[in-house]
């Protein structure tokens, strides 16, 4: 089922929760609602399940535009942190209940409830109470509670938070497979890029009420449309810098610690105030041809399977750098050849 936002505002008293979002999300997406705490993540689910009002715009279904229709009409499926599990019922009569609202049969209504646990692989716990499974079982419970009403779109509200972190990643798995199998619309709030990048067909980055950017996991990543969205979703280094001869295809960018080329600076003046990022994996030891820099390691963190260094660049300008499979030992104060690649290079407007 494909969702469609269409300038959705809301306001509580004075503040602007969402301002006019507008989103699409394709038939059978795994889609992402990804941002800080406060940005407006779970106004908009709750806007598409119909539990809040916009103050303006149209949430639509496919061809059925939403507004004014009750969240019981929507053919919708939710699973927020807490589980939200009934205590004192099994969880084949926790995933059962909808079905039971609805008036199900009883026969129709078991094979539908074994089928759900069948997808959650929680067949053999299906007569046990929620409170003798472990959090990530209960989880799956709540899911299936969701998928047996066979939902038109799944909103999932932060539902990997309340779990230890290696119940999170084996949950994270279990939900990519679960949709891969289902194939249902799913809307997915968090607020661990992490989660997003690992799991997400397409991810919008919000911030204080707005989009500000939509895209796959690896174009989110490598090519941040803001500097709010570089930081957001992984590291960055961050150098002030000014445009210098802008050429065809190619510029110079003026730092403390030298001079940059960099790809794609278009749409640059000649002498603009600009930021220059580059991620701390983007920091190679060794020699090029260009952006080459003697850096001295102020910092140095083995981890095994990376090295964490922190670097200082000529100019006293630190960044991080990362050197995956390490093999080099390179002590502190010890200096070293680094270079950046050009299309690893972000710029963005900076104002002085
Ligand atoms: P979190 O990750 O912390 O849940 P979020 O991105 O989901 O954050 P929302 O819960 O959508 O953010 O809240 C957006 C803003 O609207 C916040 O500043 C919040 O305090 C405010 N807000 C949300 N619901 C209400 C409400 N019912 N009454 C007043 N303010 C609200």
């Amino acid at each position: 089922m494909r969702i469609s936002l269409r300038g959705i505002s809301k306001r509580f008293g004075n503040l602007k929760a969402l301002e006019c979002v507008s989103l699409d999300v394709a038939d059978r997406e795994l889609f992402f609602l990804l941002g800080p705490s406060g940005c407006g993540k779970t106004t908009l689910l709750r806007i598409v399940a119909g539990f809040t009002q916009p103050d303006a715009g149209e949430v639509w279904f496919g061809d059925r535009c939403l507004n004014g229709v009750p969240p019981h009409k929507r053919n919708t499926g939710m699973v927020f942190q807490n589980y939200a599990l009934w205590p004192h019922m099994t969880v084949a009569e926790n995933v059962a209940y909808g079905l039971e609202v609805r008036g199900f049969k009883r026969d129709e209504r078991d094979r539908l409830v074994n089928e759900a646990l069948q997808t959650v692989r929680l067949e053999s716990v299906a007569d046990r109470r929620p409170s003798e499974l472990s959090g990530g079982q209960q989880q799956r419970v709540a899911l299936a509670r969701a998928l047996v009403i066979r939902p038109d779109v799944l909103l999932l509200d932060e539902p990997l938070s309340n779990l230890d972190a290696r119940l999170r990643l084996e949950l994270r798995e279990e939900i990519r497979r679960i949709h891969d199998q289902t194939h249902i619309t799913t809307l997915y709030v968090t607020h661990e890029q992490k989660e997003s990048l690992s799991m997400a067909d397409r991810i919008a980055v919000m911030r204080s009420g707005m989009v500000e950017q939509v895209g796959a996991p690896r174009a989110v990543y490598s090519k941040p449309a803001t500097r709010f969205v570089a930081d957001f979703i992984g590291e960055c280094n961050w150098l002030p810098g000014t445009i210098n001869a802008n050429a065809a295809g190619t510029c110079l960018v003026a730092t403390d610690s030298g001079q940059l080329e960099v790809h794609d600076a278009a749409r640059f003046n000649d002498r603009q105030s600009v930021w220059v990022g580059f991620r701390p994996e983007a920091v190679q030891f060794g020699v090029s041809q260009v952006n080459q820099f003697r850096a001295r390691v102020a910092q140095v963190t083995y981890l095994g399977e990376l090295e964490q260094y922190v670097l200082e660049l000529p100019g006293g300008i630190t960044i991080k750098a990362l050197d995956a499979n390490p093999v080099e030992v390179r002590a502190r104060n010890t200096e070293w050849p680094v270079y950046v690649l050009p299309r690893n290079v972000f710029l963005f407007p900076r104002s002085d």
